[in-house]
């Protein structure tokens, strides 16, 4: 572990260069770091996402809607990491509401890959990720709610997992589609993911979806052997559409397991093909009531007031969501509308029961199942802007673990032609994060993607 001056040093060379810090403030770090208290983080350097509630800290969502805004308490994981010893260095960029793949949307302006500045570090924890490959913090936190941790691990050469829904409490987090939402790591390597995650999960009566488990130590997963162990390979997951260089190296790092002891085990996902319209349906729903408070009344901007109320939620909500954000409202509101409801969303609903029940079935069978995480590696800013589709196509194997509840983390797995970093996904069975960890420890350990470093300029 290095001082936590250095990477504040580190910060201060290139954060101007590469946009991952929003809002960060030197002496507050340092008056941390001078107050740490006794604890398995200890002296620890952590960047969270900025949909993460710090009291009196600007918390806003890269947007600029929340423009100034400023929580009057602490997100439960946030009080965990304080508690645990972590100095918290302040907020990471993001997609704005975390709606998005590659950390363009953000009010701030896009974060750059620190592998290769003129690609996008993915989305929507973007930030938390880059920050983390750059060597700018130790650790960070993330959230998913279709791959939005996963993704951007995966494309920046990183740990990155999504817990169980519910394992780990969302008590303020700035919520985008409730019943998926999940915080979770992003580390350098497994063995502090499973430090991490020992620290922030666990039962909180803040949160009405939160589990009522035992407390777990996670580190204890991190044994080196998976003789025996059952993994299932969707067959409906090596599609038409993949990049043939992720193919190759997440079909070598299967081929590594088994030569390591692991069975390998075909299965199928038969839903799979509508796990990602499923989710454009659900997500955008839940979004669009959740962000129905954003109205300057309450939070950060506020619009025009010398024309009435009415002209004032307008010119407020106008003025202070972006492009996506908007987007997603027109489409949530859409299919929770009377008339529409029962044929989307509903119907939407449906699915998803199919797909939780293709997981489950498919787990009778194996322990964990690998797939990519991302169909490609980062792709170059700009790239899909215009093109929303080609967007929402990064999320295609990550998106059914939200909708199934289900477990699921990012680990590097090689390396592109171009030197981008390409990650594998391992999905685990509810509540199984332990044999997940166990597997990714083991493949991390006979592997040495997560030893590289990008070279910053
Ligand atoms: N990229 C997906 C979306 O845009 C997932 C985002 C996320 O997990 N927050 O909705």
């Amino acid at each position: 572990m290095q001082d936590y001056k250095q990477y504040l040093e580190k910060i201060d060379q290139y954060n101007d260069k590469l946009n991952i810090f929003v809002h960060i403030d030197k002496d507050v770090v340092e008056k941390r770091a001078n107050a740490v208290v006794e604890g398995s983080l200890k002296g620890v350097s952590v960047g969270l996402k900025d949909n993460l509630c710090v009291k009196d800290e600007l918390t806003t969502c890269a947007s600029h809607i929340l423009d100034g805004f400023k929580p009057p308490y602490d997100a439960t994981v946030v009080e965990k990491l304080k508690n645990a010893g972590a100095i918290l260095f302040g907020k990471v960029n993001m997609d704005e509401f975390a709606f998005g793949s590659s950390c363009e949307t953000s009010f701030y302006g896009s974060t750059k890959n620190p592998w290769n500045d003129k690609y996008i570090p993915g989305g929507s924890s973007g930030g938390s990720a880059a920050a983390v490959a750059a060597g700018f913090v130790q650790m960070a936190l993330g959230s998913d709610t279709g791959g939005s941790i996963r993704q951007p691990a995966s494309l920046c050469g990183v740990v990155g997992m999504k817990p169980t829904y519910g394992l780990v409490s969302r008590y303020g987090l700035i919520a985008f589609g409730s019943s998926l939402d999940q915080i979770g790591p992003i580390t350098r390597n497994v063995t502090d993911c499973a430090k991490m995650l020992t620290v922030i999960s666990g039962h909180d009566p803040k949160d009405s979806t939160s589990l009522e488990i035992e407390k777990t130590d996670y580190s204890e997963s991190l044994v080196k052997n998976i003789k025996g162990m059952k993994i299932g390979i969707p067959k409906e997951y090596f599609i038409k559409g993949i990049d043939p260089e992720v193919e190759l190296k997440v079909k070598s790092s299967i081929k590594l397991m088994e030569d390591l002891g692991a069975q390998i085990i075909e299965i199928s996902l038969p839903h799979t093909e509508y796990a990602l319209s499923c989710y454009y349906i659900i997500a955008p729903a839940e979004a669009s009531s959740n962000l129905a408070r954003f109205d300057g009344v309450e939070y950060g901007l506020r619009g025009d007031v010398d024309h009435g109320m009415i002209n004032m939620y307008v010119d407020t909500r106008n003025k202070g969501f972006g492009d996506e954000a908007k987007r997603r409202i027109l489409l949530g509101s859409y299919c929770l509308s009377s008339g529409y409801y029962d044929a989307y969303y509903l119907k939407a609903q449906k699915v998803r029961t199919k797909i939780t029940e293709d997981f489950i079935c498919a787990f009778k069978k194996c322990d964990c199942i690998i797939t990519p995480t991302s169909p490609t590696p980062a792709f170059k800013i700009g790239e899909r802007t215009d093109d929303p589709l080609a967007m929402y196509l990064s999320d295609i194997f990550t998106i059914p673990a939200n909708l199934a509840g289900i477990p699921g983390m990012s680990v590097p797995c090689g390396f592109s032609e171009k030197g981008l970093p390409i990650g594998l996904q391992i999905l685990g069975k509810h509540c199984d994060e332990k044999t997940m960890l166990r597997l990714a420890y083991t493949f991390e350990q006979n592997t040495d993607f997560h030893l590289r470093e990008p070279v910053l300029r």
